[in-house]
């Protein structure tokens, strides 16, 4: 009851902020070089870019910070949260001109995991680390900092927690998180998609797979876990499934492998 209380103050609170902010016209977020610095030391993505394209990235991390509240549920946020959260966000749609996310509002990070009280998409194992919420819950993400850090510790393989709940609500953006990212795919290559999607869920059923057994739930949780391997994992994904490759290359506008 209390973290409900806790949770309603903050979104009512955040809703005045937005409000007057967008009255008075302000942009808050301007990294200075000591978050650049953070970037480069623990967002691979970040380093490996060009200069140019590593202020474009910045560019999109201020925005992205200007129109999402990130706050920490139990625990004092750092930069490094702030920026892990932001470049989750920014990865996926890098590549698309003047996106931003509409579906989200909040981002509440849980210093490691949390229950499931409330309406949730996500279902199975992987709820405790990150989730996107709906009904009553639309606009909030939950997701758990220590999934959030492993996932930029370059540690975690081929996964990591917080681009797979991005790539959920981009997704999500035609309505629906069914893991046909209508947006982003020309209409032709839908069927061929959904196949590919079916023929790999059998490869993973019967062991000759190397993707996680998760992408086997359904349509939206393939999309994710694929999607966390091709910005993780790049070349190895591009060899050993070419195919699902070049897809999420169209569906992302970008090809990390080079
Ligand atoms: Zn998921």
């Amino acid at each position: 009851m209390i973290f409900f209380a806790i949770l309603i103050a903050i979104v009512i609170s955040y809703s005045l902020f937005q409000w007057r902010r967008k009255r008075e016209g302000l942009t808050q977020h301007i990294l200075n070089d000591a978050q650049k610095a953070l970037l480069a030391k623990h967002v691979n993505y970040y380093k490996n870019l060009s200069d140019t394209d590593k202020l474009y990235f910045e560019d999109k991390i201020e925005q992205f910070l200007d129109d999402v509240n990130i706050e920490a549920v139990g625990f004092e946020l750092t930069d490094t949260d702030r920026l892990m959260v932001a470049s989750s966000a920014v990865i996926p749609i890098f590549r698309f001109k003047d996106w931003s996310y509409r579906n989200v509002t909040n981002v509440l990070l849980y210093p490691d995991t949390f229950d499931k009280d409330f309406q949730y998409e996500e279902a199975g194992g992987r709820n405790i680390m990150g989730m996107v919420g709906t009904g009553y819950m639309n606009g909030q993400m939950l997701l758990s900092r220590s999934a959030l850090v492993k996932g930029f510790s370059g540690q975690a393989g081929k996964s990591n927690t917080a681009v797979h709940e991005f790539v959920h609500l981009l997704d999500k953006a035609d309505g629906e998180t069914d893991g046909i990212p209508e947006q982003f795919l020309a209409h032709q290559y839908i069927k061929p998609w959904i196949s590919m999607m079916h023929k790999e869920v059998n490869k993973i059923e019967k062991g000759h797979s190397d993707i996680d057994p998760y992408a086997t739930t359904n349509e939206a949780e393939f999309f994710a876990v694929v999607s966390e391997y091709f910005f993780e994992k790049p070349e190895q994904f591009e060899s050993r499934h070419p195919e699902l490759y070049s897809m999420l290359s169209r569906i992302f506008g970008q090809s990390p492998a080079n």
